[in-house]
């Protein structure tokens, strides 16, 4: 095992190490979508990317990479990470680097989102790594903590199927509700501003999501589902991500009716799309940001924590995503000022079985999450 003895601060070439591995990764995974674009490239970004852009990006990545492996070669003993980062970069460079041709005839058939994947690892972790390293609530938590190869694998798997999760997201509300859709209402909220619109979505999301995230704690079918997300001991950016595929889909499947319903814009719409996929994130990180006077005004990581706490009785807390005064509403509102959770996952629980296909798994076997024991 590389590095568990040696010092990872700065100077002792983990950083470097660890950035080379990262980025050769992201290199490889690049070039593999110029390669095979057809199949691990979303249609919608393919017609948007500014290819000599990202051709420029991608020779820079693969310089670093390789850069920074070498330092990192020179500064560590262990050898493993840097070497690594240097047969990643040389990997891709021997698929055509920065210089690959684009292959293939393009369709709009299936495709897994590999340029999705890549996009969201690059945009949240350049995002929310610094900020966790300069403003973290738990200061001995390192970026590699303990099940973040698990919570990779779901960050990895749902991005590249963001195909599927569209469908299902999309489709139900669709095929079972287009008679309740009525088109006076509908041209009343198009005409509306789109910030008022955003506004809508948003509260209107988070309203169904309150009540479909209840019945999930309520309901013992649909909490074997959800104590996956539960399952998590550590929380920072990448937690946020363990949700199981059910989970998702029922969530954002009943989510997204009544904004169906209402006919809110595509604009707003994807404006909150985005707005939901930081947030969701920032709640679970590693960040001691406590927003003062405004933490009931929107979902901070302090209130989300307090939701993944090891303590039974406060898990049936806080079920918003962006709005606690429906906690407060709904009488399910806990914040202590200034007091954070000492520890988290469910009692009892699921973490033991770790990994993605076992957690995938789980729900269907017979033996359940001890539920009964969290409670009591
Ligand atoms: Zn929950
Ligand atoms: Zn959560």
């Amino acid at each position: 095992m590389s590095g568990i003895e040696q010092p990872k601060n700065f100077g002792n070439g983990w950083i470097s190490g660890a950035l080379s591995v990262t980025l050769g990764a992201i290199g490889v995974g690049a070039v593999l979508c110029f390669h095979f674009p057809w199949i691990l490239t979303m249609p919608e970004l393919r017609e948007v990317y500014p290819v000599p852009y990202v051709r420029a990006l991608l020779h820079l990545i693969l310089v670093s990479s390789f850069v920074l492996g070498v330092v990192s070669l020179i500064l560590r003993q262990t050898k493993a990470a840097g070497l690594t980062g240097i047969g990643l970069t040389l990997l891709a460079a021997l698929m055509g680097g920065s210089q690959v041709p684009i292959d293939g005839e393009m369709t709009d058939g299936p495709f897994l989102g590999l340029d999705w994947f890549l996009l969201n690892l690059i945009v949240f972790s350049a995002l929310f790594v610094p900020l966790e390293q300069l403003f973290p609530k738990r200061t001995e938590q390192p970026i590699l903590r303990p099940s973040w190869r698990t919570d990779l694998t779901y960050f990895f798997v749902s991005a590249v199927l963001v195909q599927l999760t569209t469908i299902l997201t999309l489709k139900p509300a669709m095929i079972f509700f287009s008679w309740a859709v009525n088109a006076q209402i509908q041209s009343w909220v198009t005409s509306l501003p789109y910030v008022v619109q955003f506004l809508g979505v948003l509260l209107v999301a988070d309203l169904t999501q309150y009540w479909v995230h209840r019945a999930f704690h309520s309901v013992p079918f649909l909490w074997r589902f959800h104590a996956v997300h539960h399952s998590a001991e550590s929380m920072d950016w990448l937690a946020g991500a363990r949700l199981h595929i059910v989970d998702i889909a029922v969530t954002r499947g009943i989510s997204y009716i009544p904004i169906y319903l209402l006919g809110f814009a595509e604009a707003p719409i994807f404006a909150y799309i985005v707005f939901v996929s930081v947030q969701a994130t920032f709640i679970h990180s590693n960040l001691r940001f406590e927003f003062g006077p405004f933490r009931w005004l929107t979902a901070t990581p302090q209130f989300h924590h307090w939701h993944h706490c090891a303590d039974p009785t406060l898990v049936d807390k806080n079920f918003a995503v962006h709005l606690p005064v429906l906690d407060r509403l709904f009488g399910t509102y806990y914040l202590p000022k200034g007091v954070w959770p000492t520890s988290y996952g469910v009692i009892g629980g699921t973490e033991s079985s770790n990994g993605y296909l076992r957690q995938l798994l789980q729900p269907f076997l017979p033996e359940k999450p001890d539920r009964s024991t969290a409670k009591e």
